[in-house]
């Protein structure tokens, strides 16, 4: 059991890469708190959970919600007693159109959604950690955060997303000697809702942008987020994490 008896807050569980990491973290002895706005989806998931012998609770909210952000953190210590851990993982990809044609409201709520509420997570939840002189922060980022690869309208997708790599190395140095480690994992192109799912011509394009010319599933990026989130990197801080099938060597 890689996460036995670790408490940690999941969001973006709602769906793809966050329900995919639920699952396996479960699996693996977590005690998860779920969190994305969609109550029903998190609601079965916990239950999927729990009828597993898994522990689950789950709390409906936005990221973009200082308060959301807090409520999480309060919930995993009334449950399980401790924080161990974070996958700060909703985001969205918002309008993918040129800057010039791209409104202020997308950009503003995309760098919201994926960058604000990065900041807003690692501040609610470095307090709880620092208390027990522990805890891995993980941030879901894209490889976008780090090397175009060839998708078109990506600007403000792709300002929040090397944003969060510059928050996770700065909150990286600031916590390193707190035993808090801080990570960001940058997948490559995903098959999920907003990675195409369901799309066959947006999937074939993408995919074929990858060196391995395929898309990952949702488990094969949870299970680089199980890797940083478990002891077994526990020399590992300040890292951005390329699991990209290659995608980042294609322009870099
Ligand atoms: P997804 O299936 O669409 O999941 C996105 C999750 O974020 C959902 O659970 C959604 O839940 C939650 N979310 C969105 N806005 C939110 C808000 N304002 N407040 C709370 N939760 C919110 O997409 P995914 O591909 O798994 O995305 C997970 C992460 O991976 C994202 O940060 C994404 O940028 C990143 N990523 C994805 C890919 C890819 O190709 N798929 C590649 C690189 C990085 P609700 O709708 O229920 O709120």
């Amino acid at each position: 059991m890689e996460l036995e008896d670790k408490s940690i807050i999941i969001t973006g569980a709602s769906s793809g890469i966050g329900a995919a990491a639920a699952l396996l973290f479960a699996a693996e002895g977590a005690k998860l708190v779920l969190g994305a706005r969609r109550t029903a989806e998190l609601e079965a998931l916990a239950a999927q959970i729990r009828e597993n012998h898994g522990r689950a609770v789950f709390l409906a909210g936005d990221v973009r919600d200082e308060g959301y952000a807090s409520a999480l953190v309060a919930l995993a210590l009334r449950e399980f007693g401790h924080l161990d851990g974070a996958f700060n993982n909703a985001g969205i990809v918002g309008d993918m159109v040129p800057v010039a044609e791209m409104g202020i409201a997308n950009w503003n709520d995309v760098i919201a959604v994926n960058l604000t509420s990065a900041f807003l997570a690692a501040k609610a939840q470095i307090p709880v950690m620092k208390e027990h002189r522990q805890g891995s922060i993980v941030f879901t980022s894209s490889f976008v955060g780090f090397s175009n690869g060839g998708l078109p309208g990506m600007a403000a997708y792709a300002a929040s997303k090397a944003g969060m790599i510059g928050l996770m190395q700065s909150l990286a140095a600031d916590h390193a000697g707190d035993g808090i480690r801080v990570n960001a994992l940058l997948p490559g192109g995903t098959i999920t809702p907003a990675g195409g799912a369901g799309q066959p011509a947006i999937l074939d394009f993408v995919a074929n942008l990858h060196p391995m010319k395929r898309m990952a599933n949702s488990e094969e990026i949870a299970q680089a987020a199980l890797f940083l989130l478990s002891d077994r990197s526990s020399f590992v801080t300040g890292s951005p994490m390329l699991v990209d099938g290659g995608i980042s060597v294609r322009l870099a």
